[in-house]
């Protein structure tokens, strides 16, 4: 899989897609996510062009993947929700229903969550 240019993440780091940015660096961007799922929804996005958590493992520097995680711990106490706790959620491929293709670290957090994953249908 070949990553799309167009997707709305990359769209939204060049500047074409309006966002309200929460926190950027010369690794990641950090912006609302536009369907809140908890009172705290942020998506951290790494600048480079990756489409998973898997393609950024694999392919990322290790001063891209350090920039990103710092910028991801970064952005937690930014969001005030390191003594109530918090959970990143990154999607990867089909099963999981990630949407859009540019890796993303979703911080869910402001409200008391269900242990893990939903109950199966
Ligand atoms: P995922 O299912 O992990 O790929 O999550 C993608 C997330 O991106 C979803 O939670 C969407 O609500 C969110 N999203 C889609 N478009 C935008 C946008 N323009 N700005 C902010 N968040 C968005």
């Amino acid at each position: 899989m070949t990553y799309d240019d167009n997707n709305i993440f990359a769209k939204i780091l060049r500047g074409e897609l309006p966002t309200k940015k929460i926190y950027e660096d010369e690794y990641a961007l950090a912006f609302p996510d536009i369907s809140p799922q908890a009172p705290v929804h942020v998506l951290v996005i790494p600048k480079g062009k990756y489409i998973s958590a898997t393609d950024f493992g694999a392919k990322a520097s290790p001063t891209e993947i350090t920039g990103f995680y710092r910028a991801l711990s970064h952005v937690a106490k930014l969001l005030n929700v390191e003594a109530s706790g918090y959970r990143i959620i990154c999607n990867a491929g089909p099963d999981s229903q990630q949407m859009v293709p540019h890796f993303h670290a979703h911080i869910l957090g402001g409200r008391k969550m269900g242990h893990i994953l939903a109950p199966k249908d």
